[in-house]
Order: structure tokens, then C-alpha cells, then sequence
């Protein structure tokens, strides 16, 4: 004997984040309040991708033979909507942490993102794990009948107005699967109209592949748009593809059509989104991948490991009749057709993109703001990506325009004919390597030299090792002989310089290595060197960034015995050795070259000393113009 459902009843609140969110749902105006339905339509062909994949391996569930689908029905009169399932159903468990009260996490993150202000709710409640509750913008109440494919569950039924509670009570359901009834607002009359409702599938939902029904027509395309013939599916449809896929707004920047049967049967649409963050809150995003299906079966909602670790933006869908059930990152290991499926869904992207960057540079351009540093990382990360990314690198570089970016082949390309090396200078920023001292022999014999001013991009050209046969070298790289300036110098003059040599080794102490000439030098006063080259200077800055207590290794000082001010301080040194200015001098310009390099921890503190030289500078040319008006 079964009791009358009143009885049975239960009355449960909502969590506080989700009470908040219907607030905000039910109290505003929406513009698109259609995509409650594309919430529902997805919900429903999430539930029957489940019970399609879990009957792949089990037999023994309610109603094996009902038709995978989705009807859409209306009551014109009763203002009301209804989307079924035959999905994967709710248990009561089920249903109450799904729908109710269960933390949402999901629900705090969309409403931290509402309050930034930029986007509307329904642009971007799908993407949070909530779009269910989209449901209550056009909604006066909801109830969710549902039956699980376990053979021996009950069926339940979830009704909320949208307020602070809702209720669960058995239900009568005899089959598999779900039905949403929604008692339209009266402001919301205009979807109890199935034209109106047709329209939004195919806006909105046209690619979902179980058919949706409204009456007894499937009104959606339901053709798997990969498995098509790349030639048979227009550029709208993919991108309407990406949309639906995806909910990003934007078109994607480029897309791949991958159509194979041998080696590997492969039907697979690959894209790379215009922007690495779309719609969600930077940092969120922690479920990179692709679709897989198997045979038309959904088997793993995102996949990360038939992609390099380094092109885990791209988003799409790969399908093939070589897929096993699971698919992770041992499997690609082991199996060589995952392997293969790997190996040509890279290709192909590779492939494309350099495409993109022959013949759209703008556009590679962007991609590259985007997505340069998920290369890099590949580059620096992993040996085997060398051949297939090298050419997809760029670098600012001393020879290209302002926020223009040069390839490995184009440096190349323009080397001088002696030119041995594929030089480069690390430092902070774009400014400040423009002003390094060790551009000067540089400069002068019109070299061009690339400028790594990412944290990353010393591990990349460290990892390469050699472009074309030509190895990369630090500009600093004392041992440049070529690169010598030669200039005869009288004996008094030298005899000044190396005093100034001994008087700088004592004012810095044991904060250098050592204090030595220049031969490099032209119209900077001076600069550190390392003692040693090789990857530990390199990486010195980046070290300084990860590990708190790292000291950087002591630079050599090199002055340039040609430079105005240098040979000023020889003569000062010279003629009055305990001028207060001198050390003073030594001080800035050694601080002067830690900055450049990046290496000075507190750039403020040098304020003091730098008003003292500018006090003693204003003196001098005071007391010049004052003896000058004396007769
Ligand atoms: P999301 O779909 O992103 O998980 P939703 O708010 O749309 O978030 O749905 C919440 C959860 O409710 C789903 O993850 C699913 O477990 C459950 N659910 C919603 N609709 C259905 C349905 N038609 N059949 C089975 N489960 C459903
Ligand atoms: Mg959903």
C-alpha cells in the first residue's frame, strides 16, 4: 500500500549561495532568457550520454530499448513547458545534491563573477556548473520527475518556486529518464509556443546528437558535424559548431577538420579559441580538453591526454573507432594507435598554424599573445616538441618594430654573413633590455639580437640549444671576440684607468667579482658581467623570483676605459682621490648597472644618493657660472 504523496512530502532549503543566485534570477530582466532551454536540452543529452555509455558495458538496466531522445512538449493553455529524457535518471540522493543542497561551489564563483560587472547572467551561467537554475528567469515553479536506469530505484519528483525551498516526494514514473515541467511566468507566455521553441533549439542546441522532438518532428540537425566530409560543412557551421560546444561568444581563431582511415580511423574537429579565457573567471578553469567519442558515443566529456600537454587550450572533439573506453595518459602510453591519434591530431595543428602564420600574420599575432606562453612551455618542457614548435616561436628582437615579433628563420635569414651565433639578451622588461650596455658592440656592427624578457624564455633557448646548426649565445658572453673594440690609448691615460680599477675594487668590496676593462663597451660606462656563462647566469633571475633566500651569484664590473664619464673619474682619482664624489659616483653607476640587469632588490633606496650626485652636479655648474660672471 503506498501513502498519499502529501505525507510524504519534505520541505529543504537551498544552500545560501544557491538562494542568492534565484534571487538574482527571478528578480531581473534577461534579454535571453531563451537559453533556459538550452540549460535543459544539455542537462537532458548529458543524461543520455551517461546511460548510452554505461549501457556499453551494462546490461542490466530500466527500459534498455527506449529511444535515446529529448521531447520538448507545450500546454498553450496551462503555460507550460516540458523537456524529457530517457537519460541516466535521479535517484533521491541523487536529486537533492544535484538540484538542492549540496555547496555549489559553481554558485559562488558565478555570482563573484556577476558582481565584476561584465557579463550578463545568462551569457554565462552555463559555464559555472548552475545553468539548471537558469530555469526560475522564465519560471514561476519547476518540478523534475525522475526515474533512475537502476533497475530497482523509485521515481521522484523536485518542485521549487524558485524561493528559499523545495520539495521532494515519490513519485510515478514507470520509465527510465526525466521530465522537467515548467509553469511559465505570465511574462513568459511566448515560450509556451512550439515554433518559438524550434527556433531556440536550432539556435542554440542544433548540434546535440540525440534527437529533440517537438510534437512528433526531431527539429534538430543531428548529423555529427565531424563526421562529415570537410567539404560538405561551411565555415558558419563550425563556427556555430564551437559556439554550441563550447558557449564561448566569440569565434574561434582557427580550426582543423582531421578525416582519416589510415593509418588510424580519426573523425575529429580541433579549434583554438580567440582568447585563453573566455567568459570564465581566470584560474577557474581547471578541465582542459577535448570531447571523445567512440563510434558516436560520448565517452569522456574532457580529455587531456590525446593532445600534448602544451596545446591543452584547444578545445573540440575527436572521434574514433580505435578508441578504447578510457583513455588516459598510461593508455596513450602504452597504445600505439593512441599514439598515433596523438601524433596526428599535433600534426595537424602544427601544420595549421604555421598556415596561420604565412598567411594571416595578424591573426597569428593574436594567436600568439594568447597562446605564445603554452608553446614556450612546450619548447622548454619537452624535448620531443622541438621539430614540430621551433617555428612557431617568436621573440621581440633589436630589430623589429615596436610590439613586432620576429621568428628563429627570420633572424636567420638576416644574419650577417660572419655571424656565428643566434644572439640574445636576458633582462625584466622590453625597456630595460633596450638600454643594456652589452647591446653596444652590437649596435655599433648592426647585429641583431633577440630579447628574452619572459621568466620562461631562457629555458627555451636553452632547452633548443641550436637553430639551423646556429647555437644561441648570451650577449654577455665575454669571450666575443669579433666583437672587439679597438682603440689606441696613450700610456697616462691608461696608468689613470687602472688606479680608477683598483679605487672602484675597493669601494665595491666583495658585492663584485672583480673590476676589470672593457673591450665591448661603446656608449654605455660600464656593465656586469658573469664569471661564468652558461644556464646558471641565465636562469639567475628566475631563481631570484621562485626561491626566496637565492643570492645571485657575484658579477664581474667592466668599465669602459673609452667612455667620457670614466675617464672624468680616471682624472678625478688622478688629481683629488678623496673628492666625497667619487665613491658616491662608483656607487650609482654599480647600482645603475644591477638595475639594468634586473638584479637590484630595491631601486628606491638608491633615492638619497642619486639627490646627492644631482646637488653636486647643480653646485658645480652654479660655481662655474659664478666665476665665469667675476671678472
Ligand atoms: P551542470 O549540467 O553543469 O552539471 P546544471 O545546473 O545544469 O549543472 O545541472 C546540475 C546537475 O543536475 C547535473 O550535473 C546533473 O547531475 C543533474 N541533472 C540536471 N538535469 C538532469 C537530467 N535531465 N537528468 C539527469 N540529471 C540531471
Ligand atoms: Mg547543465
Amino acid at each position: 500500500m503506498t501513502q498519499p504523496q502529501e505525507v510524504t512530502a519534505e520541505r529543504h532549503e537551498f544552500r545560501a549561495e544557491v538562494r542568492q543566485l534565484l534571487d538574482i534570477l527571478a528578480r531581473s530582466l534577461y534579454t535571453e532568457r531563451e537559453i533556459f532551454l538550452r540549460e535543459l536540452i544539455s542537462n537532458a543529452s548529458d543524461a543520455l550520454n551517461r546511460v548510452q555509455f554505461e549501457m556499453l558495458t551494462n546490461k542490466d538496466v530500466l527500459d534498455p530499448e527506449a529511444e535515446l531522445a529529448i521531447r520538448i512538449a507545450v500546454d498553450k493553455e496551462n503555460r507550460t513547458v516540458t523537456v524529457a529524457d530517457t537519460g541516466i535518471g535521479m535517484t533521491r540522493e541523487e536529486l537533492i545534491e544535484n538540484l538542492g543542497t549540496i555547496a555549489h561551489s559553481g554558485a559562488r564563483a558565478f555570482l563573484e563573477k556577476l558582481q565584476e560587472g561584465q557579463a550578463s547572467p545568462e551569457e554565462i551561467i552555463g559555464q559555472f556548473g548552475v545553468g539548471f537554475y537558469s530555469v526560475f528567469m522564465v519560471a514561476e515553479e519547476v518540478t523534475v520527475t525522475t526515474r533512475s536506469y537502476r533497475p530497482e530505484a523509485q521515481a521522484w519528483s523536485w518542485t521549487s518556486r524558485g524561493d528559499g525551498t523545495y520539495t521532494i516526494a515519490p513519485a510515478d514514473k514507470a520509465d527510465r529518464g526525466t521530465v522537467v515541467t515548467v509553469k511559465l511566468k505570465e511574462d513568459a507566455a511566448e515560450f509556451a509556443d512550439e515554433w518559438r521553441l524550434e527556433q531556440i533549439v536550432r539556435r542554440h542546441s542544433n548540434y546535440i546528437s540525440f534527437p529533440i522532438y517537438i510534437g512528433d518532428r526531431a527539429v534538430n540537425q543531428r548529423t555529427a558535424l565531424w563526421r562529415q566530409s570537410p567539404n560538405e560543412v561551411s565555415e558558419e557551421q563550425y563556427v556555430e559548431f564551437y559556439r554550441q560546444l563550447t558557449l564561448d561568444t566569440e569565434r574561434p581563431l582557427l580550426w582543423v577538420h582531421v578525416v582519416t582511415d589510415a593509418p588510424v580511423n580519426i573523425r575529429s574537429i580541433l579549434y583554438v579559441p580567440s582568447r585563453r579565457e573566455w567568459g570564465l573567471l581566470p584560474g577557474l578553469r581547471t578541465d582542459y580538453g577535448v570531447r571523445l567519442y567512440s563510434r558516436k558515443v560520448l565517452i569522456q566529456e574532457r580529455n587531456s591526454d590525446l593532445l600534448p600537454n602544451y596545446f591543452r587550450f584547444v578545445e573540440g572533439v575527436v572521434d574514433s573507432e580505435d578508441l578504447p573506453l578510457n583513455v588516459s595518459r598510461e593508455a596513450v602510453q602504452r597504445d600505439p594507435m593512441l599514439r598515433q591519434i596523438r601524433r596526428a591530431l599535433t600534426n595537424r595543428l602544427v601544420k595549421a598554424l604555421k598556415a596561420l602564420a604565412d598567411e594571416e600574420p595578424e591573426k597569428y599575432a593574436t594567436f600568439w599573445r594568447e597562446f605564445g606562453g603554452f608553446i614556450k612551455e612546450g619548447v622548454a618542457t619537452d624535448p620531443t616538441s622541438h621539430e614540430a614548435l621551433k617555428d612557431l616561436l617568436r621573440f621581440h628582437s633589436s630589430k623589429a618594430e615596436e610590439g613586432e615579433l620576429v621568428s628563429l628563420a627570420a633572424y636567420v635569414a638576416r644574419m650577417k654573413p660572419e655571424q656565428k651565433a643566434i644572439y640574445y639578451v636576458v633582462g625584466e622588461d622590453l625597456a630595460s633590455v633596450q638600454h643594456s650596455p652589452h647591446l653596444d658592440p652590437f649596435r655599433s656592427q648592426d647585429i641583431e639580437v633577440l630579447y628574452l624578457v619572459e621568466p620562461v624564455d631562457p629555458f627555451v633557448v636553452l632547452a633548443l640549444h641550436e637553430y639551423q646548426g646556429y647555437h644561441f649565445r648570451n650577449v654577455e658572453d665575454a669571450d666575443l671576440e669579433a666583437l672587439k673594440v679597438e682603440t689606441p690609448q696613450d700610456e697616462g691615460a691608461d696608468e689613470a684607468f687602472q688606479a680608477l680599477l683598483e679605487r672602484v675594487k675597493t669601494v665595491l668590496g666583495d658585492r663584485v667579482a672583480d673590476v676589470r676593462a672593457s673591450n665591448h663597451l661603446t656608449t654605455s660606462p660600464c656593465r656586469l658581467v658573469s664569471p661564468e656563462g652558461g644556464p646558471e647566469r641565465d636562469l639567475a633571475r628566475v631563481r631570484r623570483l621562485l626561491e626566496q633566500d637565492f643570492e645571485v651569484p657575484k658579477r664581474i664590473l667592466e668599465l669602459n676605459p673609452r667612455h667620457p664619464l670614466v675617464r672624468n673619474l680616471a682624472a678625478l682619482q688622478a688629481t683629488n682621490p678623496d673628492d666625497p664624489l667619487l665613491p658616491l659616483a662608483v656607487e650609482q653607476l654599480f647600482e645603475n648597472a644591477l638595475l639594468v640587469e634586473g638584479l637590484l632588490p630595491n631601486p628606491a633606496a638608491m633615492t638619497p644618493r642619486v639627490q646627492a650626485l644631482i646637488e653636486a652636479a647643480v653646485a658645480a655648474r652654479v660655481g662655474k657660472a659664478a666665476s665665469g660672471e667675476a671678472p
